[in-house]
């Protein structure tokens, strides 16, 4: 669904669920897309009649549809450019021999949706975007906001003429917020959220929900908190007894069913991400390698 926000902006709804994103189209003087993950929707973009494409970031869910923007410049935050050459980046699996030694990435099993040869063709690149930088459409102008946490690259853009945000995967769904690229500090994407906080936007859009969230300062500090409810409760099960990131993740303190392999694979990720941190913090230490105990 193409819904109109503004005189040149429209949101690209995606109707296919996981795997595939939300979309902004800016149809000025420039055409411009961000993400190309809408899946069928994507066509109402008409991709090859676009200028610029921006990948808010590297996963598979917004930028599968990248290849059918034949002549469009495509741009990225300078990070991003080097994890999209990479297929465990894209899917969000980097790190998986460390943490699932013993479970062979079963690419067929999870990849469901994924197009055969999609991930090992070469994305293509053609420039990059960076933090404060205003992209001038002609009657339409919008700023790139880096916000690191979910990748490090991650960028949000802010249109002040509407007074809206697109978030990308600062997703705001029940599931969220993820951060399990192998050592990212859960703090980037705290300090990212409150920096949207701040801005104030009087709307926001992401690419997993499907509407446009009015008024979100609330939802985006429920949103954060989350990550420090996790927090807290790997803390407390430190204190009780020292542990091992596989003995954390049994106990399901992130995601309530690991349904799959990646996810269970994500609640590793995460809850390491959260002991570098709390390490960091002086809150936890780890013993003998690998376990770790509250101080
Ligand atoms: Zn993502």
């Amino acid at each position: 669904m193409l819904l109109k926000r503004g005189e040149k902006l429209f949101i690209v709804f995606n109707e296919e669920g996981y795997t595939y994103g939300n979309c902004i189209l800016v149809d000025d003087d420039i055409r411009l897309v961000i993400d190309s993950g809408a899946g069928r929707e994507l066509a109402k973009v008409q991709p090859e009649k676009v200028d610029i494409l921006i990948n808010t970031h590297h996963h598979y869910d917004h930028v599968r549809g990248n290849k059918f923007f034949t002549r469009a410049q495509i741009l990225l935050h300078p990070v991003e450019r080097i994890s999209i050459k990479s297929v465990e980046k894209v899917m969000a699996i980097d790190g998986w021999n460390q943490l699932m030694p013993q479970d062979l990435y079963n690419r067929e099993r999870v990849e469901e949706g994924v197009e055969p040869n999609s991930l090992t063709e070469e994305w293509r690149v053609d420039g990059e975007i960076n933090d404060g930088q205003v992209i001038d459409c002609g009657s339409t102008k919008f700023m790139v906001l880096h916000t690191p946490g979910h990748s490090k690259g991650h960028c949000a853009f802010y249109f002040p003429e509407e007074d809206l945000a697109f978030l990308g995967d600062i997703c705001l769904t029940k599931v969220g917020p993820w951060y399990g690229e192998a050592h990212t500090d859960p703090g980037e994407l705290i300090a990212s959220i409150d920096r949207i906080i701040e801005l104030n936007p009087a709307a926001v859009v992401t690419s997993h929900v499907n509407q446009i969230v009015d008024n979100p300062r609330p939802v985006l500090r429920e949103y954060r908190d989350r990550i420090l409810k996790r927090e807290q409760r790997i803390l407390k099960q430190l204190r009780e007894s020292p542990q091992t990131i596989d003995q954390l993740a049994e106990k399901h303190l992130i995601y309530r069913e690991h349904p799959s392999m990646p996810v269970l694979f994500w609640e590793k990720s995460m809850i390491r991400n959260h002991l570098e941190r709390l390490v960091k913090l002086g809150l936890a230490e780890e013993l003998d390698e690998g376990v770790f105990k509250a101080v």
